[in-house]
């Protein structure tokens, strides 16, 4: 039987010293405004997908409305909205969807070898970038971010670190087995994670794609990071 791990951010004494340990920001570009339905109430959901948005009909669009608007406003606007850009043909927008070139605040050149920016995002520096192509596991991308510098003086004199966001391509998906909104088309997940083998697709880094903030490792991530000494996470046996 495979063993998984839980991996995610240590636990901290305080909220002070989880903004130490992760010392830096998202910067929130575009957001794709939540939706109003009748029958769910307001909702967003969690998709990030790092896509840089170039029309400025669009830009204005997504800066305008970030709450919650009521449904028929939403698929009026949104519903094919991504037809304006450079998006892919049949790609369509979702309630709460995060858009943008990945840009973080840097506030210190103390930058540990992984960052937790919000549940389910992972930063990570070059030597631990190095250390993931290094060791050959599977199951992740890495895309550059822009850093803003907001490091005091002294910092200054140093180049900046290169930081990047850990994508999750890995999955572990079990049936679709999925509810559907009947107006609004919202979809939960009607079922828990179940981290059998048999829905494993064989990566290191995995994820259930219905709840994509919890990612899953291997043991061989786990004893790989432990071995390298890397610090500023943890991988909890489930
Ligand atoms: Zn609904």
């Amino acid at each position: 039987m495979m063993k998984f791990y839980k991996f995610t951010a240590p636990n901290y004494e305080s909220d002070a010293m989880y903004s130490r340990r992760n010392p830096i920001t998202w910067v929130y570009q575009y957001i794709v405004p939540g939706i109003i339905c009748p029958i769910c109430g307001a909702w967003t959901g969690n998709r990030r997908l790092f896509l840089p948005v170039e029309d400025a009909g669009l830009t204005e669009l997504l800066k305008e409305k970030p709450y919650p608007i009521p449904m028929d406003d939403w698929y009026r606007i949104f519903g094919r909205a991504a037809e304006r850009d450079n998006f892919a043909q049949r790609f369509r927008f979702a309630p709460g969807d995060v858009l943008g070139k990945p840009t973080g605040i840097i506030t210190t050149k103390q930058v540990p070898n992984f960052i937790f920016p919000w549940e389910g995002g992972v930063l990570v520096t070059q030597q631990t970038r190095d250390i993931i192509i290094e060791a050959n596991l599977s199951g992740c991308q890495f895309l550059k971010m822009d850093l803003i510098d907001r490091r005091r003086k002294k910092g200054k004199e140093q180049p900046l670190p290169t930081i990047y966001v850990l994508l999750i391509t890995g999955r572990i998906n079990q049936s679709s087995e999925m509810n559907r909104c009947p107006v609004c088309a919202r979809v939960k997940a009607s079922y828990s994670i179940d981290l059998n083998e048999r829905y494993w697709d064989g990566n290191d880094f995995i994820i259930n794609e219905a709840f994509p903030e919890l990612i899953y490792v291997t043991e061989k991530v786990f004893t790989i990071f432990k071995d390298k000494g890397l610090k500023n996470f943890q991988c909890v046996p489930v």
